[in-house]
């Protein structure tokens, strides 16, 4: 029970009205729903399979709820109705997988007569749960990102006390119901809401947490491991994803990607295209297609059918990416197209030219926005490709399989897809960053063993 009397309004970022409250809480009582979970603790875990039904019902209760979800999602997010639907469906895949590895979660045997001193024992590990888990989310996706937050916590035996984004928590204030309602205990599960500055850090600072999950930017990011006490903390960041073009690459499946995944949701995916990289002696005719194409994307309303770029989230980061684009424009770059806003909603930007070292290309961007800049060879296009301090995900497009398999292996990146979007994420996946992006890999089979730690047992051989 909240004992807030302060309240957050929760706004529609494409027209501003208002669609709900949560609490403001403050630190005090952060402490008491840490104290909650901590206590939650000394039960136990619930056994393997009660964790793995929850999820699986909740994959259920979730296909009921769907469309209530969808419209949560596109409402306080301003995600275009069909994209919010789509986040639904991967929520349910990112539960079920959640799910197997409560079901499948072992340890290993040890191979104790492997010397003499050992052979009078059996060794086996256990996994067990590392005890109570802070979960920090981000705006961009309210339920599934939540989900792969609360549903490995769930399946590792952790309970977990979780901040949503101020701007987003509606829509987790619903999945938290519906986990209770798929028989989560509620001292397990506990959702607190307010300000990162307050609300985050003591969540963070707290020496009951033992694990801070967090995603969001890079900024708030690194700082969280100087605040912990002894938790060990993941970090899920930015980026600023590349594709790479390369001349014998099919082109119009690579402007498809670029085009599709540049602007839905305006870019405000953390592997949203930012830069188009593109061999020289195709650079021209790519130019054109892509002009082409972003006069095709349908921006505007999000709860329009036909739109696939709404609203960014609010003024300051629509003002922040118009901002970079003026740099860009008065340091040479041209504006092929967009730049208009009307409210949150920034006309699709379309720039060529594009000096790499210029903030629009290598800073997170979180806009609907394609920079592009031409390349000479493969050693260029790696190093335009890795010369931002980030590196999340990044993809090319070749006919050429070696190049491929090359360029895999020198990009810096957690993950690097061949001919397929770098926006592409199914939920089993691993999925995380290096260099600024960050630390960890989520995706439910890596997240349960970050939230699991291994008890040897020794058991006397006879
Ligand atoms: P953000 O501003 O960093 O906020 C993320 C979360 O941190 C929010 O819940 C925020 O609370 C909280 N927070 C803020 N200051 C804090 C502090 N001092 N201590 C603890 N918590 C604090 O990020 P965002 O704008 O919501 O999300 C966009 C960013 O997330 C982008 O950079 C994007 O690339 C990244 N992202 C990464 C991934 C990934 O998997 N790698 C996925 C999605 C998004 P308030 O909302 O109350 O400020």
């Amino acid at each position: 029970m909240s004992t807030s009397t302060r309240t957050i309004d929760v706004t529609s970022p494409f027209d501003g009205r208002t669609l709900g409250e949560v609490p403001a809480h403050d630190a005090e009582h952060v402490h008491r729903e840490i104290g909650i979970a901590h206590e939650a603790l000394r039960a136990g875990p619930p056994p393997e399979h009660e964790r793995a039904a929850v999820l699986e019902r909740a994959v259920e209760l979730l296909g009921e709820r769907a469309e209530q979800f969808a419209q949560s999602i596109s409402g306080e997010a301003g995600k275009p109705i069909t994209i919010a639907r789509g986040e639904v469906e991967r929520a349910q895949d990112t539960l079920r997988y959640a799910a197997i590895e409560a079901r499948t979660l072992v340890g290993r045997v040890v191979p104790m007569s492997g010397t003499s001193a050992g052979a009078a024992t059996v060794g086996v590990t256990l996994r067990r749960p590392v005890g109570v888990v802070a979960a920090i989310t981000p705006f961009n996706f309210p339920l599934n990102l939540v989900c792969h937050k609360l549903a490995p916590a769930i399946a590792a035996g952790c309970p977990v006390v979780h901040k949503p984004a101020s701007a987003t928590p509606l829509t987790s204030v619903l999945l938290h119901e519906l986990l209770r309602d798929a028989g989560q205990p509620e001292e397990q599960l506990r959702l607190v809401t307010g300000g990162g500055g307050e609300v985050g850090d003591a969540l963070v600072v707290d020496p009951r947490i033992r694990h801070v999950s967090f995603t969001g930017s890079s900024d708030v990011g690194w700082q969280l491991p100087k605040r912990a006490h002894r938790a060990r903390v993941s970090l899920e960041l930015g980026n600023s994803t590349p594709l790479v073009v390369f001349a014998d690459a099919d082109l119009d499946a690579a402007v498809r990607a670029a085009a599709q995944f540049g602007y839905a949701y305006a870019g405000q995916s953390c592997i949203a295209v930012q830069r188009l990289l593109v061999e020289r002696s195709i650079y021209d005719e790519v130019v054109e297609r892509m002009t082409t194409a972003v006069g095709d994307v349908r921006f505007g309303d999000p709860a329009d059918e036909e739109v696939s770029c709404g609203p960014v989230i609010d003024e300051k980061s629509r003002d922040a990416v118009l901002a970079k684009v003026r740099a860009a424009t008065s340091a040479g770059a041209r504006l092929l197209a967009g730049g208009d806003h009307d409210g949150n909603v920034i006309e699709p930007i379309l720039l060529a030219d594009v000096d790499p070292a210029l903030d629009v290309s290598c800073s997170e961007l979180f806009g609907p926005a394609v920079v592009m800049t031409p390349f000479e060879d493969e050693a260029e296009a790696i190093e335009l490709a890795n010369g931002t301090p980030y590196g999340l995900q990044g993809g090319v497009f070749t006919a050429d399989l070696a190049r491929a398999l090359r360029m895999a292996g020198c990009m810096e990146f957690g993950g690097v897809t061949i001919n397929v979007p770098p926006t592409f994420r199914s939920d089993q996946m691993p999925y995380g960053g290096t260099k600024e992006s960050g630390n960890t890999k989520e995706g439910p089979a890596w997240a349960v063993r970050e939230l699991t730690e291994e008890r040897l047992v020794l058991l006397a051989n006879g």
